[in-house]
């Protein structure tokens, strides 16, 4: 089992995106093993970016990605960081297939509504940028038990 980071953009919370994302990995059935609202600070966007901050587009992009909450997710699943990259299409939302998260809601570069990790050892490190150990979950549900409520 695999699992990857997402950030939803602060254009994805604006545009009331958020459950439709959640919603979308949830149907993929990835498992979400961490959750939160939080404010990215300048230096975290430098370190999360740092391919990025000789870019034109850079002090932009960390206005964008500072200024307002986002939220973090930690999903798991069988191939988790592929498949979640897939589901959010290429960064530029003008060439994303319809189907894929930025295809079907952004036609947008810079505001593409969503990160995801785009490999494994990314994932590890994004993963720890975003959340302490504690804020995620190991947790499963046993089938018989869940459709059995516990009064009966
Ligand atoms: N970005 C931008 N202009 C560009 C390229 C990227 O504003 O020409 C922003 C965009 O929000 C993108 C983010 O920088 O999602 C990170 O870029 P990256 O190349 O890592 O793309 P991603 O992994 O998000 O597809
Ligand atoms: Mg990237």
């Amino acid at each position: 089992m695999e699992r990857t980071l997402i950030l939803i953009k602060p254009d994805g919370i604006q545009r009331g995106l958020v459950g439709e994302v959640i919603g979308r990995l949830e149907r993929k059935s990835l498992k979400i093993v961490g959750l939160k609202m939080l404010k990215i600070d300048k230096e975290t966007a430098k370190e999360h970016y740092a391919h990025l901050v000789d870019k034109p587009f850079y002090p932009d992009l960390e206005q964008f990605m500072t200024s307002h909450p986002v939220i973090a997710l930690v999903v798991e699943g069988k191939e988790a960081v592929a498949v979640v990259r897939d589901m959010v299409g290429p960064t530029n939302a003008t060439k994303a297939p319809p189907g894929t998260i930025r295809g079907d809601f952004s036609n947008s570069t810079s505001r593409n509504i969503i990160h995801a990790s785009d490999s494994k050892e990314v994932a590890e490190q994004e993963i720890n940028r975003f959340f302490k150990p504690e804020e995620l979950f190991d947790y499963s549900f046993s089938w018989s038990n869940f459709l059995k409520a516990p009064d009966e």
